[in-house]
């Protein structure tokens, strides 16, 4: 998968930096603007996946800059805004801000806030149904699923059952549950039906990664059990 961009606004060289070297580290690819005018342009140029907006700019400040882009795209924006500086959330809202965070910021914190805004934007953007762990990949666009690298022939209720306990990691459901949901209500089979199933799905699973499995919870039912973060 391509590198996601990141447009920095921001006249203070030293933040615009630390924030180029935190966001590098972190898989981005980033570029950086310092004052209002050039953010503006940039934003066309590089088509970035999310832009972090500081509002005291030269040429443009963060508010006129936040309204240019909007004229054009719907691309995240993170407002960054000083300690002590008044940020009336719910213009910045209006003004089609994403979020907003203070200066001094936590770089732990930051990197939360825009994997959260990304998240947000993720799905309606690519209307994807596919997740991704170590070496799984559960597409149900396609109905495939990828092994190891390996594409794995699996019926369509046993992709779906492992879509459905995998897009909600680590929760547990009941059988009764995952009968209703996967197979839905006009079911008539009992819930045999999701241990055979699941029985299936771990004959093809077994002892892939050791950061995933399908896991029984005794007297309730079964989850997507991982310690691989998404
Ligand atoms: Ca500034």
């Amino acid at each position: 998968m391509d590198n996601k961009k990141v447009l920095v606004i921001e006249d203070e060289s030293n933040i615009a930096e630390l924030l180029r070297l935190y966001l590098e580290k972190d898989g981005f690819t980033v570029r950086c603007a310092a004052d209002g005018g050039t953010g503006v342009a940039e934003a066309k140029v590089f088509q970035p996946d999310l832009i972090l907006l500081d509002i005291m700019l030269p040429v443009m400040d963060g508010w006129a800059v936040c309204r240019a882009i909007r004229q054009t795209s719907t691309v995240p924006i993170i407002m960054l805004t000083a300690k002590g500086e008044t940020f009336d959330k719910v213009s910045g809202l209006e003004m089609g801000a994403d979020d907003y965070i203070v200066k001094p910021f936590e770089v732990k914190e930051l990197l939360a806030r825009i994997h959260a805004v990304l998240r947000r934007y993720a799905p309606a953007e690519a209307g994807q149904k596919k997740l991704t762990y170590d070496k799984l990949v559960v597409n149900l666009d396609s109905y495939e699923l990828i092994v190891d690298g390996k594409k794995v022939d699996t019926p369509p209720k046993e992709l779906e059952l492992l879509y459905h306990l995998a897009s909600s990691p680590n929760r547990v459901y009941t059988r009764n549950q995952l009968l209703d949901e996967v197979w839905g209500f006009d079911y008539f089979g009992d819930s045999r039906t999701v241990d055979v199933h699941i029985k299936r799905l771990r004959e093809k699973l077994e002892g892939v990664s050791d950061k995933w499995c399908l896991k029984t919870v005794w007297g309730v039912g079964y989850k997507f059990e991982t310690t691989d973060q998404q």
